[in-house]
């Protein structure tokens, strides 16, 4: 029985992994500091093959006993998270890396860290493909989030090249489901609750960026493959599905049958005017596409939202 360390297991992304890797047969062990994640995501995992251990992995961390896998997901992950946690988001991305990598390779673990299409920054490439080194503001208010994701790429790069850790990165663009933090500040968390309290959906700039969004299990789907791989560079994971942000808030007001009306904001600093992820290399070395359009992924995250306090 494989056994596995997911940092940031009480998170969005992390629980939903969690949840995968024990119906694949993995013991795993969560482990967070409850900082943006939250028990409540985990809650329905207990049984003997989970642990859960609170933990900030900015420090050292001690796990007794065999390790075979290390799959580095803690992070703050809103813009909202960023400006509110700057320095926390810069010292999980670099010191949190160190100390989950330090941990693989006295293990002798395979290691995964969670990258983003952040790196990509604004990009002037489009579709974004592996290869694309990226156009990123490294002092603006994305930059924590952005050059801590840089940095933890170059980290895993050098600990696989100078260690020998058997190290993934997978680049994670858009993904949503139940379990996201509710008015957490990202678009699908803040436009379903808006919605289903029939409230002004707030589009930021006039809505013309684009976004792809990748449902939940797709995701997860593509990260397991990833994992299991003898791959070691990068991977873009993400849903091809490009829309503006104005067709998304339609779509959600139409999904949720809402009398919501679109209100619009201005555009947070270093918004990224595009995204979409090439996912050219995820097809044909992992045999991998999403297979979850976004209605039918819209339609179960609403299901789940609604059965939270949105006020
Ligand atoms: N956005 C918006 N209204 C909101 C929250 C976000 O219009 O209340 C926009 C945001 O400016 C961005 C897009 O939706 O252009 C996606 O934002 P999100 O924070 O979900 O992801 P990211 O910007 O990191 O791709």
């Amino acid at each position: 029985m494989p056994r596995t360390l997911v940092t940031g297991g009480a998170g969005f992304l992390g629980s939903h992994l969690c949840e995968y890797l024990l119906k694949k047969g993995h013991q795993v062990i969560a482990m967070d500091n409850l900082l943006t994640g939250t028990i409540a995501n985990i809650e329905h995992l207990q049984n003997e093959n989970f642990k859960f251990i609170k933990h900030d992995v900015t420090e050292y961390i001690y796990i007794a006993g065999e390790i075979d896998y290390v799959l580095h997901f803690a992070s703050p992950a809103s813009p909202l998270d960023y400006l509110q946690l700057p320095i926390q988001t810069l010292k999980v991305g670099a010191l949190g890396t160190h100390k989950a990598l330090g941990l693989a390779l006295s293990k002798k673990a395979t290691f995964l860290i969670a990258s983003t299409s952040e790196i990509y920054g604004d990009p002037l490439k489009h579709p974004q493909s592996e290869d694309y080194w990226g156009h990123v503001n490294p002092v603006g208010p994305r930059g924590v989030y952005d050059e801590a994701k840089r940095f933890a790429e170059a980290l895993t790069m050098a600990y696989h090249r100078f260690h020998g850790v058997d190290a993934k990165i997978v680049r994670i663009f858009n993904t949503y489901g139940p379990r996201m933090r509710p008015n957490d500040g990202r678009a699908i968390p803040t436009f379903v609750p808006q919605a289903l309290n029939n409230e002004a959906i707030t589009v930021f700039g006039d809505g013309s960026q684009t976004r792809s969004f990748c449902y939940v299990s797709d995701l997860v789907e593509g990260i397991y493959r990833l994992l299991v791989s003898d791959i070691n560079d990068p991977v873009n994971i993400g849903n091809p599905t490009e829309m503006t942000i104005k067709e998304m808030a339609e779509t959600v007001i139409k999904v949720t049958d809402s009398q919501s009306k679109i209100t619009y904001k201005p555009l947070p600093v270093d918004d990224p005017k595009v995204r979409q992820p090439d996912i050219s290399k995820a097809k044909k070395l992992l045999g991998w596409e999403p297979t979850v359009s976004f209605e039918q992924g819209l339609t179960k995250t609403v299901e789940w939202f609604k059965t939270q306090n949105l006020r």
